[in-house]
């Protein structure tokens, strides 16, 4: 940053999750480019790599005594509440210390919306802070809807078929159902967690890994409702790209996709944190394998329950998925996606996946799992019509079907026509004058402004 004064290191608080981790440095990556230093400020739960695409960060890790088991036993949202009392204490003190040792040279706090701890930090230290969401602006839109609803009437209704399966007023097409509530943790502990993701107290902006092409009602909606500057600077892989993968990545299925026919590919991941059961994967395997087309699956380890790996699969699934199958642990997803072989994505509806997929031009199978992916899962099918969701019981018949209708069916060309326009509109959005990249730069010149010494 070439202007004298002006103060040039941003701090970034993750929180310790892949589809959390890869968009933070991504932006990390994308302020670096624009002049400043990054430090990175680690829970000693770190799932954050300091790899050699991130020598110029700087990383810091604050003691806090969670593990891994902790996450195993408390679920992810009494694990976050517990993590952000643990940290609050000292994220201050390293905060503290990082400003005496760089002579108070700390140009904003830029935190996951989940690591709402670091707000005290930056009160006591009158520092200019900015939330960081890395879901779908409406899926923040339903957090903010949901973080006012009655636990009690809200779970009776849920229960109630006939109302579930009605649109929620104000969010269409969302319905009850679709809303981000959790298979992680009962209602009232979501609840809390969404009270304290939405409520923005100081901070004086909100960047948002999302685009106006793609969202533009959500985000008109929130930034009328949060009143501080809100800068959608998506898709963060294609404007910063940065390798942040978590797990090793099997190469091996790239070259296995090269001896695949053109567009007959169904890639098959569920993320990293969704679970599969026995039983969903046996009527999938059945499914593709009646579609006669073929599949790259990724199954990661520990996403079969009471299994290391797929050990407890019976010999009946090896079977199915061993003519037309491939199997791996962990894919390169984003060069999955690009190889020309693929032909449709099946996907729990992750944000990041989700902005790959279209990223990528690659049409959906929407099977949501849990929180946001419902709705993500909703717009891939009722408002950017580009993906089929699978709703209710899984059985091989559906599968078979859905396959055939976004390989085969003219449905299916249809949807790829208008998931490359959004590709290209994507595309455009994170170069010089789209919405994006112009985003990112008013953000950057609201910093200087804010930061003069
Ligand atoms: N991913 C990957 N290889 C895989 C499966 C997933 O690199 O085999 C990456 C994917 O590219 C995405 C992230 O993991 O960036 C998953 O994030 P997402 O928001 O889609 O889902 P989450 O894991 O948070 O449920």
């Amino acid at each position: 940053m070439e202007e004298l004064g002006v103060k040039r290191r941003i701090v970034l608080v993750p929180v310790p999750a892949q589809g959390h981790v890869t968009p933070i440095m991504q932006l990390g990556k994308a302020l670096y480019s624009k002049g400043f230093s990054i430090t990175v400020v680690l829970t000693q739960y770190n799932r954050v790599s300091s790899s050699k695409d991130f020598s110029d960060f700087h990383f810091l890790t604050i003691p806090g005594s969670l593990t891994e088991s902790d996450l195993k036993n408390l679920g992810p949202f009494k694990f976050l509440f517990k993590l952000n009392q643990i940290c609050e204490a000292s994220f201050k003190q390293c905060i503290g210390q990082l400003l005496q040792e760089q002579g108070n040279d700390i140009a904003c706090v830029v935190y996951d919306e989940y690591m709402y701890f670091s707000q005290a930090a930056v009160k006591e230290f009158q520092l200019p802070s900015v939330l960081f969401s890395t879901t779908s602006a409406t899926a923040f839109v339903c957090r903010s809807v949901l973080s006012r609803v009655n636990a009690e009437s809200f779970l009776l209704d849920m229960k109630d078929p006939k109302v579930s399966d009605k649109e929620f007023p104000g969010l269409h097409p969302l319905r009850y159902k679709d809303l981000p509530t959790s298979a992680f943790g009962p209602l009232e502990s979501i609840l809390k967690v969404y009270s304290e993701t939405v409520n923005i107290r100081t901070a004086s902006a909100v960047i948002i890994n999302s685009t106006s092409c793609l969202e533009s009602s959500s985000l008109a909606w929130l930034q009328k409702q949060l009143q501080v500057p809100v800068y959608p600077i998506g898709p963060l892989h294609i404007a910063a790209s940065a390798p942040s993968s978590l797990l090793e990545e099997d190469r091996s299925c790239l070259e296995w996709l090269n001896k695949q026919k053109i567009g007959s590919v169904i890639y098959i991941s569920l993320g990293s944190l969704a679970l599969m059961e026995t039983k969903d994967m046996l009527e999938m395997a059945w499914g593709l394998r009646n579609s006669n087309q073929p599949f790259l699956w990724v199954i990661r380890p520990g996403s079969i329950p009471g299994s290391e790996w797929t050990e407890s699969l019976p010999e009946e699934f090896s079977r199915l998925v061993s003519e037309r199958g491939y199997i791996v642990k962990w894919a390169p997803q984003i060069e999955v996606l690009r190889h020309p072989a693929v032909g449709g994505f099946w996907s729990h509806c992750g944000w990041n996946s989700t902005l790959e997929s279209i990223g990528e031009g690659v049409p959906m199978i929407c099977r949501p799992f849990t929180g946001d992916q419902k709705v993500n899962a909703r717009y891939l099918e009722r408002v950017w019509r580009i993906g089929v969701q699978l709703e209710g019981e899984l059985d091989k018949g559906t599968v078979e079907r859905a396959v055939e209708r976004l390989i085969m069916d003219e449905e299916g060309a249809e949807m790829r026509k208008r998931v490359i326009n959004l590709k290209e509109k994507l595309q455009a959005s994170v170069k010089s004058r789209g919405s994006s990249f112009s985003s990112i730069d008013n953000f950057v010149n609201s910093l200087k402004m804010m930061n003069f010494m």
